[in-house]
Formats: C-alpha cells, sequence, structure tokens
C-alpha cells in the first residue's frame, strides 16, 4: 500500500518507540516523513534508517525538537514547509511520565511538567502548525489533512502507579473533541490513538509485570494481566493503527478515539 505517496507526514518524538514506528509505516507507505526528537544523535539515526526503508534520501528530513520549546515546534513547521511545500498529515506523539507510585504523592514539579509536555504542548503544536497545513476538504474517501493525538488507555481511568500521567492523558481525549470541531473549518480531521501496553523503554515497567509469570495479586488487580490477548502490544501495531487513522481509509472519521490495546479493560 502507498497511501501516503505524495503526502507529508510530520511525526514528533519519533526517533524511536511508538513515534518511530508510526514514521517507520508512513515511509513504507510512500510518505515525506519529518522526524525529530530532544537528541541530534538519534534523530541522524533516524533519518538515515527511514532513508534506506523510502529509498530515497529526499523524502526523510529530521531535526532536533523539544516539544516544550517553542522555536523548536517553529523549526520543524519551517523544515517541512521549506522541503515539501506544506504539512498533511501532524502526528503528536511526545509525553513524560515524571511519577511511579501513589497518586497523591506526585509532586507539583512533576504534575506540572507531564501538563506541560503532554497537554499543553500538544495544543500549541496542534495551534501552530495551523498555517502550514494543506488546505483540504472532506470528499467522500479522499485523503484529507489530519492530526493524531497519540493518548493512551491509561487516560479512561487514571490510577496509580501513573495517575497523574493517566489524568493528562484523559484530557487529551477531551483535547482531540475540542480541537476536531475548530479544526473541521478547514477540511482537517482530528483523532486520536490511546495505545495499551506497548514494548517500548517507556513502558518497560509495565511491560516487564506483564511478562512476568509470577505477578503478584497486587499486579493483577491493578491489570497488569495483558488483557483479553494475554500480551503487550508492539509498536508496529500502533504504526498500522495510526496508518489507518491518518489514510484515506479514515476519511469519515474525525473527533474519535481508537484504543488498540489487546484488549485491556483494565484500571492501565
Ligand atoms: P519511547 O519508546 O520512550 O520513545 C519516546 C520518544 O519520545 C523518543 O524518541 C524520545 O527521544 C522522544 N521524546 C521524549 N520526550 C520528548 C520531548 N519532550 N520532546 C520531543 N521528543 C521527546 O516512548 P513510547 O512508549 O513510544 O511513547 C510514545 C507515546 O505513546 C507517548 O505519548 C506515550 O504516552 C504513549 N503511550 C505509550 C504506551 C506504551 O506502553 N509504550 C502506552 C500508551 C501510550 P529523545 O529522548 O531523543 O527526545
Amino acid at each position: 500500500m502507498q497511501r501516503f505517496a505524495g503526502k507529508t507526514c510530520v511525526v514528533t518524538a519519533s526517533t524511536q518507540g511508538i513515534g518511530y514506528a508510526i514514521a517507520e509505516r508512513f515511509a513504507q507507505e510512500g510518505a515525506n516523513v519529518v522526524v525529530s526528537s530532544r537528541k541530534q544523535q538519534a534523530v541522524d539515526e533516524t533519518v538515515a534508517n527511514l532513508r534506506s526503508i523510502a529509498s530515497n534520501n529526499d523524502k526523510v528530513i529530521g531535526l532536533v525538537c523539544h516539544v516544550n520549546k517553542a522555536q523548536d515546534r517553529k523549526a520543524v513547521f519551517e523544515a517541512a514547509a521549506k522541503k515539501f511545500g506544506s504539512i498533511d498529515v501532524l502526528v503528536l506523539n511526545a509525553a513524560s511520565s515524571l511519577h511511579f507510585g501513589s497518586t497523591v504523592s506526585t509532586s507539583e514539579k512533576a504534575f506540572d511538567a507531564m501538563f506541560q509536555t503532554n497537554v499543553k504542548s500538544t495544543f500549541l503544536f496542534a495551534q501552530e502548525a495551523t498555517p502550514f497545513l494543506t488546505k483540504s476538504s472532506f470528499q467522500p474517501g479522499a485523503f484529507s489533512t489530519n492530526i493524531l493525538l497519540v493518548a493512551s488507555i491509561a487516560g479512561y481511568n487514571p490510577a496509580a502507579p501513573i495517575g497523574i500521567y493517566g489524568v493528562t492523558k484523559s484530557a487529551m481525549l477531551g483535547l482531540t473533541k475540542a480541537l476536531a470541531t475548530d479544526f473541521a473549518a478547514q477540511g482537517v480531521r482530528v483523532n486520536c490513538l490511546a495505545p495499551g501496553v506497548i514494548r517500548t523503554n517507556f513502558a518497560s515497567l509495565l511491560v516487564d509485570a506483564i511478562e512476568n509469570k509470577e505477578k503478584s495479586q497486587e499486579q493483577l488487580a491493578a491489570g497488569l494481566d495483558g488483557g483479553l490477548m494475554k500480551r503487550v502490544g508492539e509498536p508496529r501495531e500502533m504504526g498500522a493503527v495510526a496508518a489507518f487513522l491518518c489514510s484515506a481509509d479514515a476519511s469519515f472519521v474525525t473527533g474519535e478515539v481508537m484504543i488498540a490495546s489487546g484488549g485491556t479493560h483494565s484500571r492501565l
């Protein structure tokens, strides 16, 4: 499938994990791809990998972008516009989870930092992207410009050990609805992906807990049982769902959240 041929896809926080898998899928499906993260070396390695997948050096660029820095966000938009013209797909994937333990023991500093990265910077990224987005409309079956937020199943029922992180993800579910309403006037769809536990560095503690056969009652009560499928998810499975939501296959989908969690109906 080449659902993104000729389209320009910007993915934040995309040098590893879910963001990388989404960028990789876009590259495999013919997109021009703009990747970023906080570390130059990670960006350079990612660009090299994706260029070999795309078999075309001209279709992949990358730059350092800490999503909390206004000048970095601006640099992403300007680099995308200079190289490719305008942006067709914007995936807002960055997040931080800075506290592991009871919710009430979260420090104010950690609380503010998680809301800054997960909610405020996601909002600002979408807001500031507006002039750089390709003009489009909602014709049946046609590609339309779109924005995808990466939230979490944790947003549905936030609880320890990642309570406030979960609350930031609940806010992102609301942000998806609010942005979808506004962006519809410009022919832009806005959706959200809510992953379950996925095998990445970010979730290594949860992955270990799920894959450890000797589970405590506490871990089982916290839902660390791998859901209906009894396993964790792989990043490429998130790439596939994200690609669906961002493609013309989802031309009648906006303001929605898609959970991809292997049937995890737990507190996570
Ligand atoms: P990951 O494997 O740890 O990758 C995180 C990526 O984000 C890296 O490329 C990192 O690169 C970059 N990054 C981190 N902070 C950044 C910042 N402030 N600005 C720009 N880039 C930043 O994480 P992941 O598991 O793929 O998580 C990606 C998203 O999925 C997050 O929104 C997370 O909440 C969500 N999610 C994950 C899971 C899961 O189980 N893994 C479940 C539900 C939701 P640098 O270090 O170079 O910046």
